[in-house]
């Protein structure tokens, strides 16, 4: 999937949002601010949308961990990545190539959700450890 915008790179590896995008951001964004916030929390509408902005924000955030995971280690087991693309249903790893072996493969495709649950065992409260 070829992204409509580029945003910028992170660790040499391309990053870029199809225009789908928009519209699951301001899905998210909208039902946070208009829906779940207002019955949770007291607040203006304006602090409910800068919330909801950011909430959409970082989830998308969490979405390009978990696909640099994947893209990582496909360039570091010699596969050639093109990119990363956020779209309507998350995100996508654009790589050039399959894996020739299976242990690749597996490699390559275990890291994102490995890297899905490190993000989510801290956004639980789990106590940070030294080191
Ligand atoms: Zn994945």
């Amino acid at each position: 999937m070829r992204p409509s915008l580029r945003l910028g790179r992170i660790a040499g590896i391309e990053i870029g949002v199809h225009y789908t995008w928009l519209f699951a951001f301001a899905l998210i964004a909208w039902s946070l601010a208009e829906g779940l916030f207002p019955s949770e929390f007291r607040g203006s509408r304006a602090t409910y949308w800068a919330t909801g902005v950011l909430a959409a924000l970082l989830l998308f955030a969490s979405v390009i961990v978990h696909e640099l995971a994947h893209s990582v280690v496909a360039r570091a087991r010699g596969m050639t990545v093109h990119g990363i693309t956020l779209f309507i249903f998350g995100g996508v790893s654009n790589l050039g190539d399959e894996a020739k072996r299976p242990q690749d493969e597996f490699a390559v495709s275990v890291v994102g959700p490995l890297a899905s649950l490190v993000l989510g065992w801290r956004g639980m409260g789990a106590p940070a450890t030294a080191g």
